[in-house]
């Protein structure tokens, strides 16, 4: 690893900061990388599916990786648009698992939120899916515990039930791998 290693977001199209920021902070927090900000794409139209109106997150998550700098470790895409993988109707986010980049779209997370409500919730969950997302670049897997980010969210209601943590099982994983990384 580079001793200069960092994590890097980065956020496509037309976002707002105000999502981006503890987003930043939390992943900083729980990963203990420094976290920059790097836009590494304008648009992700090469991803769109015509049929499905939707963009194929796999694409763009092979593009993420490919424009990264050699000291970014990890990447984490931030979009508005509907991501989706040819399996399922849509996802909330995608990664590579172990691998160097993920994901997150704010499209299906402003569902069911109301105007009073909206900024707040819609931060905390953008903040959840970003965890998860590279929780699972840092290997980790689904995990069973309900409470724990790396609980699988079929629906925003399980995203809104999940906690902003790692189990204690997750957290012994992920500190066996960021351990394994520091080392290499
Ligand atoms: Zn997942
Ligand atoms: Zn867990």
């Amino acid at each position: 690893m580079q001793p200069d290693s960092i994590i890097a977001i980065s956020p496509i199209g037309d976002l707002d900061i105000e999502h981006i920021r503890p987003v930043r902070d939390e992943i900083k927090r729980l990963f203990g990388y420094p976290v920059e900000i790097m836009p590494l794409m304008d648009d992700v139209e090469f991803a769109y599916h015509q049929d499905r109106g939707q963009y194929q997150s796999t694409l763009i998550l092979e593009k993420l990786a490919a424009l990264s700098p050699p000291r970014v470790i990890k990447v984490l895409g931030i979009v508005h648009v509907d991501l989706f993988i040819p399996i399922l109707t849509h996802v909330f986010g995608e990664a590579q698992l172990g691998g160097k980049s993920c994901i997150i779209s704010t499209y299906r997370l402003r569902q069911g939120l109301s105007i009073s409500s909206s900024e707040f919730s819609l931060a905390s969950r953008v903040v959840k899916e970003a965890i998860h997302e590279v929780g699972h670049t840092f290997k980790l897997r689904h995990c069973k515990e309900k409470t724990c980010i790396m609980h699988y969210c079929r629906s925003i209601k399980d995203v809104d039930n999940k906690s902003r943590h790692f189990c204690r099982y997750c957290d012994v994983l992920l500190e066996d791998e960021k351990k394994r990384l520091t080392e290499k």
